[in-house]
Formats: C-alpha cells, structure tokens, sequence
C-alpha cells in the first residue's frame, strides 16, 4: 500500500485524456529537495535565491552562492532547475543592502530593475549560476518583475558575457509574468526569452491595484478574478507565436480547481509549494483536457471570481 502510495505520488500529472501537465515545486534550500521529490515534485520551477540574502543577513558572496546552487543541482540529480535571480524591493526588503527607502516600493526598483541597476548583485550571482551549471544538471535562469522588452536584451546580454568568460555552457533564460504590461505584450517579451513563468501572485496584486498584503483585502485579491486569467491566457497565446512555454509558479498553482483551469488555459507547467503538489496531481489525473479547455472558456467569459469559482462545482459532478 506504502509503495503504491509512493508511485501515486511519483507518477506524471497526465488527464484522462493523455495530456500531460509537468509538476515542478517551488523551493529555496537544497535540503528542502528531498521533501519536493518525495511529495511528486518533477523538478524546481522556482528557487527565489532571494532567501539567501534574507537568512544570512549579509550578502553571500559568489563562492558562497556557487556552493547552493550546486548543491541544489546535486541533490535534483538531473531534474529540471529554474534559479530566479534576486527578486528585492516589494515586500522583499533587505536592510544590509542599504536600499534607498521608497514612498511606493511596489513600483519601485524592484526585480529586473534593481538587478539591472545593481551589477554588483547581478554579476556575482549570475557567475555562481554558470559556474555551478558547468558542472552539469538541467538549469534554467529566470528574472522577476520585467516589465518590457528591451530589460531582457539587457539581462540576456550580461548572462552571455558572463557564460563565455567563463565558457560555461549555454542556459535557457526566462522571465516571470508579473506585470500587467509585460502579460499584454507577452509575444513581444516572449521574442527575446525562452520561456515565461506568471507569478500570479504579483500579477493578481498589479491587476487588481490590491496589495498583495493588505489583510483587509485578501478575499478580494482573488487570482481567478477573470481579468486576471484573462492576462494568463494573452501570456499563453504570445508565447505559443513563439513556440515558448509558459508555468504558473505562484499560489493559484498549487490550488486544485485553479491547477486546473490553468491547464485548460494551456499551461505547460505548474510549480507549487511541495505540500500542495499530491492533491493538484490527483485533480489533473480525474480530468480530462478537453473538459478543462471548456472550463477555461467560460471562466474567461465570468463575470466576478466568485462566478469562475462557482464553476468549480459544476466540474466536479
Ligand atoms: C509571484 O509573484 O507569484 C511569485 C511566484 O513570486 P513571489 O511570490 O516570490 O513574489
Ligand atoms: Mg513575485
């Protein structure tokens, strides 16, 4: 029974209809892969390397970031590695970077624009990152909060420097879809990377001028608002001109219902924390796409949240 317990847990997210969903987790700390691997993860779609700058209270230096994502890609044993640079500024505040304060640091210099600002943090870390990916193993590069085009050509342009100094080998690089702006013109984003993954955390926040938060306005800060996944579908549909994938690696992922109308969506892959993975698998395996499409269709055409997550009922029966 343990052991089909196991297999269950360990078997791919594929619909009734052979379809299948890939199933990453989201975790920081090479210790926690054992925990994801255990729990069904396929791989990491999201390690926020911003942990380490929290935890130590101090900024790491190279060596020292290159020695964690080693271990990470160690202890993944050839799975897939998605490393999201330094996401810094929101809610993400570091004291011992000396930061200057902000009136609003939600639209502030936060993410990309910080990293582009601040070399001496994307340098470092990106040189750990392709000093550890020569050592083998599937790793990805990804960039919070990018907000146009010309941020990736400038990101993509110091990750190539740095890869050949070092004559490291060649790593996919991708953007998250957290802004508005960037999930409209997702074809054009979705030109210069090779893959999109939408933190619909921060995207729901944008949207919906909600602060992500607000105690307050939790219950309104709902990312199956149907403008909300209206942005998710535009992202899917602009990188499919471009033949690029796209992942969900924020909340709603890891929510049974909501894993599955990202499916029906058309997202390739999901990236939760690992507690939430067994649950979104089963959900995924009992449905079937064609199903999941026409529940996407008429959770677009939804009027409220609560409309779309009405529909969830509907589904079940
Ligand atoms: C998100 O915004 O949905 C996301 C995954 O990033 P974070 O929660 O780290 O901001
Ligand atoms: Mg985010």
């Amino acid at each position: 029974r343990q052991a089909e317990a196991a297999q269950q847990r360990g078997a791919p997210a594929v619909t009734r209809d052979g379809h299948r969903i890939e199933i990453a987790a989201n975790v920081n700390r090479p210790d926690q892969v054992r925990t994801a691997l255990e729990a069904g993860g396929e791989g990491v779609g999201l390690m926020r390397t911003e942990f380490l700058f929290l935890e130590r209270g101090a900024t790491p230096d190279e060596d020292e970031q290159e020695a964690v994502y080693r271990a990470m890609i160690a202890a993944l044993e050839g799975r897939p590695l998605i490393i999201r640079a330094l996401d810094i500024g929101g809610d993400k505040q570091v004291a011992h970077l000396g930061l200057p304060r902000e009136e609003n640091p939600f639209l502030g210099v936060r993410g990309a624009r910080l990293l582009l600002r601040r070399t001496d943090l994307l340098e470092p870390q990106l040189r750990a990152i392709y000093r550890a990916a020569m050592a083998g193993g599937d790793v990805s590069v990804m960039f919070p909060m990018v907000t146009s085009a010309s941020e990736i050509v400038r990101l993509r342009a110091a990750c190539e420097r740095i890869r050949a100094e070092l004559g490291a080998p060649v790593l996919p690089v991708g953007i998250m879809i957290e802004v508005p702006a960037a999930a409209v013109a997702a074809d054009r984003l979705a030109a210069q990377c090779d893959f999109l993954s939408i933190g619909t955390n921060d995207l729901t926040q944008y949207a919906l001028a909600i602060d992500r938060q607000n105690p307050e306005l939790a219950a309104e800060a709902d990312s199956l608002h149907p403008a909300v996944l209206r942005l998710i579908a535009q992202t899917v549909a602009g990188a499919a001109k471009h033949g690029r994938w796209v992942g969900v690696c924020g909340g709603i992922a890891g929510d049974p219902f909501g894993a599955a109308l990202l499916a029906g969506l058309g997202v390739n892959e999901l990236s939760m924390t690992p507690r939430d993975i067994a649950a979104v698998k089963a959900r995924l395996r009992g449905s079937r796409f064609d199903e999941l499409r026409a529940l996407a269709g008429r959770a677009l055409d939804a009027a409220t949240a609560d409309e779309v997550r009405a529909l969830d009922a509907g589904a079940q029966r």
